[in-house]
């Protein structure tokens, strides 16, 4: 359902470790091709929210299997995330696109703290907002956050970026060679198959407030720039 008139608006998540490149820490290489197709879909009209992972850093989930505390681990991963925004913001502005980055840790430095009634105004402003340090709450993934950013910021669809899988499987395609790509599904049938590929705490989320998801894969030629534009790629998630 759509909660507001006028132009379309997305939340688009792009996981953290696509932008190491396959590595640790940031490939600015990856992240100006994301940011050049942002700045396409913006230029053409969309309004474009984004939320950033950090598994390109550190997730909250290894480092407690290494011994460290979970809630500090995962404020650790938090902190990661604001990384990968800063470049974003960096790479977005050279390709001439206002952003502002709103994290929901406070460092009043590098960025804004997240008000979403301002973070609404710079995206009806043709601003780019960058989501970073997830909920600011350990036991949190991005992909919940992604939900509840785009439910606040009256987003039409969140848009789940993946590296590595096109959409959602009927089962996992990494494990099961006869796995079916699914051109939609409900969140309930994804929810009760144990459908992985994006948290059911995020998919659930969704499902409650009537707000549809698209998954797809980030990898092919302008594939974000098209989703961010409306194209039918991947799977659509829906209540
Ligand atoms: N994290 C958290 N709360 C949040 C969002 C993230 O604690 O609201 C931590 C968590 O440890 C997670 C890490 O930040 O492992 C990086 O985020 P995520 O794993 O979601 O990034 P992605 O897999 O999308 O790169």
């Amino acid at each position: 359902t759509t909660t507001k008139a006028g132009p379309r608006r997305v939340l688009l998540k792009l996981s953290g470790e696509v932008f190491g490149g396959g590595k640790i820490g940031v490939d600015p290489e990856v992240v100006r091709g994301i940011a050049r197709q942002i700045a396409e879909a913006i230029r053409q009209g969309t309004q474009v929210a984004i939320v950033v992972g950090g598994g390109n850093f550190f997730r909250g989930a290894e480092l407690q299997q290494k011994g460290m505390e979970r809630s500090r681990a995962d404020y650790i991963g938090m902190l990661g995330t604001v990384m990968n925004c800063l470049a974003l913001q960096d790479f977005l502005e050279k390709e001439g696109i206002d952003t502002r980055v709103q994290t929901a840790i406070a460092m009043g430095q590098v960025a804004e703290p997240y008000i979403p009634r301002r973070a609404i105004r710079h995206l009806e402003k043709g601003r780019a907002v960058i989501f970073g340090a997830g909920a600011g709450m350990p036991y949190f993934s991005t992909d919940t956050v992604s939900a509840q950013r785009a439910l606040e910021c009256q987003c039409d669809m969140v848009l789940m970026s993946k590296s590595g899988v096109d959409g959602v499987y009927d089962s996992d395609p990494r494990t099961n060679p006869d796995a079916r790509k699914l051109d939609t599904v409900t969140y309930g049938d994804a929810l009760r198959r144990g459908l992985k590929v994006v948290d059911a705490a995020a998919f659930s989320l969704c499902m409650e407030n009537g707000l549809p998801m698209r998954v797809f894969g980030m990898e092919g030629e302008g594939n974000i720039t098209r989703a961010l534009l409306g194209e039918a790629l991947g799977t659509l998630v829906t209540a």
